[in-house]
């Protein structure tokens, strides 16, 4: 089922998100969620955004090229960020019109758990690394918004699309 996905300013979109527990459930939820970023489309998305404030996100960021590779992360942790630096563009379906620039560790460790309990830990790089920690922002209820400086928000929040 295609959810309806919530709009910056939302204020659901800005809060911290509750741990997620495993359940009939949750798994619903993340097939949801799969159907409603490929049909947005996406690369990436966060429980929150379909107004369910629990640390889940789901990505894919081959499906595009047609290299799928789609992960469930339940309960993600990032462990570890490089110390090198990129800036690059991202949107966000939640705020529909502008690309931001957005500056993010190269590389990331992160754990998480897939919808079985499994636990998975692996070194992210890539647009990998560049969606999960995009994701992950959204679970700590961070925007591409919040990670700009004030003139570059106000102009990104410009070209938001109402
Ligand atoms: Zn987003």
């Amino acid at each position: 089922m295609i959810l309806p996905i919530l709009r910056w300013p939302d204020p659901i979109l800005s809060q911290p998100c509750a741990p997620a527990v495993l359940s009939a459930d949750l798994r619903a939820l993340a097939g949801d969620m799969f159907e409603t970023m490929y049909a947005a489309p996406g690369r990436g998305l966060a429980a929150p955004q379909v107004g369910r404030p629990v640390r889940l996100f789901v990505m894919d960021v081959g499906w595009k090229e047609g290299a799928p590779s789609p992960v469930v992360a339940v309960n993600p942790e990032i462990l570890w960020f490089s110390d090198t630096r990129l800036v690059g563009p991202e949107g966000c379906l939640s705020i529909p019109g502008p690309t931001t620039m957005v500056a993010r560790a190269e590389a990331v460790r992160m754990r998480w758990s897939d919808l079985d309990g499994v636990a998975y830990e692996e070194l992210l790089t890539g647009l990998a690394a560049i969606c999960a920690q995009h994701e992950y922002d959204h679970l700590d209820g961070v925007l591409t918004l919040d990670r700009l400086s004030p003139e570059a928000r106000a102009l990104a929040e410009a070209e938001v699309v109402a």
